[in-house]
């Protein structure tokens, strides 16, 4: 691993302060380094421990009970944490913090080094991998349980390892192609009011003497020199000051989507936008609520009783499968977990076509069809998609709060309020966005088929929050 080491430097005496926490961060890898440790040796036990005692009984607490105390710092904590730090500093988690990130590159320092295969660069994958364990997830209760936990944080723990070991020197191809969240991130990084920036004036200008010869080991393997988006930067530091060029820099937040994206969103973006986080994601997280899946159930164990079919509602499957803790009177028949996959995918359809379509009239009435357009309008509702699945996770940490007595009194108008400010700013950016193609009247009518869309999932968490 190489951090730029600068000989000397033309840059102010005094730079601003957030070019100084760049610097910081690059100087200071060896700290960061042990932090990793320290979250790696935190997250194995956090991991591991509730797998080796009984489930918790009806009077524990997230203070005396292991399982619970994971699943509450896990699910509660940790996650809906990592989203909002996606917003607030980019991918600072993944560069200085992740596990994950941390073994992958470690095992690709001293691993095979072998080329990236084309299937690894598919760019289909941080999408379908999004999805599949998000719809795993479900199947095995893993908010609920730990070794579903065990089994897809540290399968993916794994796997990371295992890529590191086989591909790249020093780098993290697990992270750059192939973690489930690795685009979420991206995308909520888009957000963040902080970046690396490059001047590639003073790049181009940089003298031999102040380090243009050096090189710099970027785990993600950005192209330093063109990079003009935080989406797969991970924010470590190691590039601060590297010919002169490249420093932390503020800026305003969410302006990369209405500067960069028009020329950098593409298809697999828009389908993690509207039908992953918007669709499979607020399906999952609605079902187990939902008084239509109660109805569809009902319905369908009517009709199989009345052909005689009762082996969907018989069989159940192992606990890898389909939930099955007999001893909770928790576990999901064969009819369960069809109707669970059926609920999420209708879902996603019915907000693919909710979303997907106004978004279309808007990228219309802009000009003649562009699907590059279509694309840069659906990041507009970047900030609801983070919104939602930062109130999804958080659900089960008020779940787990109030059943252990806490009055979350004020947690309906802290909902409220977190929808509300993330569509005026889905809202601002569609109209940003539209001014790029067109004034006045197409610009109206293409932010209010934005705020059409932005209606979809509103109404969906209202559901879920407040009408179910
Ligand atoms: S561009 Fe690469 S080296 Fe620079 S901060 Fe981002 S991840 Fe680190």
């Amino acid at each position: 691993m190489t951090s730029y080491q600068p000989a000397t430097s033309f840059r102010a005496a005094d730079p601003p302060l957030m070019a100084r926490i760049g610097d910081w961060l690059r100087r200071h890898q060896r700290a960061i380094r042990w932090t990793q440790w320290a979250v790696i040796l935190v997250y194995a036990t956090l991991l591991i421990a509730p797998t080796l005692v009984s489930l918790p009984g009806r009077a524990a607490h997230i203070w005396d009970n292991v399982t619970l105390f994971a699943q509450f710092v896990f699910w509660g904590i940790w996650w809906p944490g990592v989203l909002i730090s996606m917003l607030l500093f980019g991918r600072l988690w993944c560069g200085v913090l992740c596990p994950e990130g941390s073994l992958s590159e470690l095992a690709s320092r001293h691993g095979r080094g072998g080329a990236i295969p084309r299937w690894v660069r598919w760019p289909g994958w941080p999408f379908t991998a999004f999805i599949l364990t998000t719809v795993y997830g479900q199947m095995v209760s893993v908010y609920q349980y730990p070794k579903p936990a065990l089994l897809i944080l540290g399968g993916s723990t794994v796997a990371a390892i295992a890529i590191g070991y086989l591909y790249g020197r020093d780098r993290r191809v697990w992270c750059r192609y192939l973690c489930p969240v690795t685009g979420v991130f991206g995308l909520l990084a888009k957000l963040a009011p902080m970046h690396f920036r490059v001047d590639r004036n003073a790049w181009d200008s940089c003298p031999p003497k102040l380090g243009r010869t050096a090189t710099v080991t970027c785990a993600p393997m950005l192209p330093l020199h063109n990079m003009d988006s935080a989406s797969a930067c991970h924010m470590c530091g190691r590039c601060a000051g590297y010919r002169d060029a490249i420093e932390l820099t503020a800026r305003a937040p969410g302006s990369e989507v209405v500067e960069v994206s028009g020329r950098s969103a593409n298809g697999w973006e828009s389908a993690l936008i509207i039908v992953g986080l918007m669709g499979i994601a607020i399906g999952a997280f609605h079902w187990a609520s939902s008084p239509w899946f109660v109805i569809a159930k009902q319905w369908a164990a009517t009709w199989l009783v009345t052909h005689d079919m009762i082996w969907p509602l018989s069989t159940s499957l192992p606990w890898w499968l389909l939930t099955n803790y007999a001893a909770n009177n928790d576990v999901l028949n064969l009819l369960d977990g069809a109707l669970l996959l059926a609920y999420i995918a209708a879902t996603a359809a019915a907000m693919s076509l909710a979303l997907g379509l106004p978004l279309a009239a808007a990228a219309r009435v802009l000009g003649p069809w562009n699907w590059q357009r279509f694309h840069h309008l659906a990041q507009a509702l970047l900030p609801l998609a983070a919104c939602g699945v930062i109130l999804g996770l958080s659900a089960q940490t008020v779940t787990l709060l109030r059943a252990d007595g806490f009055d979350l009194g004020w947690i309906g108008a802290a909902r409220v309020t977190a929808l509300a400010f993330a569509s005026a700013w889905s809202l601002y950016l569609g109209w940003r966005i539209a001014g790029k193609y067109a004034g006045n009247a197409a610009r109206l009518a293409a932010t209010g088929a934005v705020a059409l869309a932005a209606a979809a999932p509103v109404l969906a968490w209202s559901l879920l929050f407040w009408i179910w």
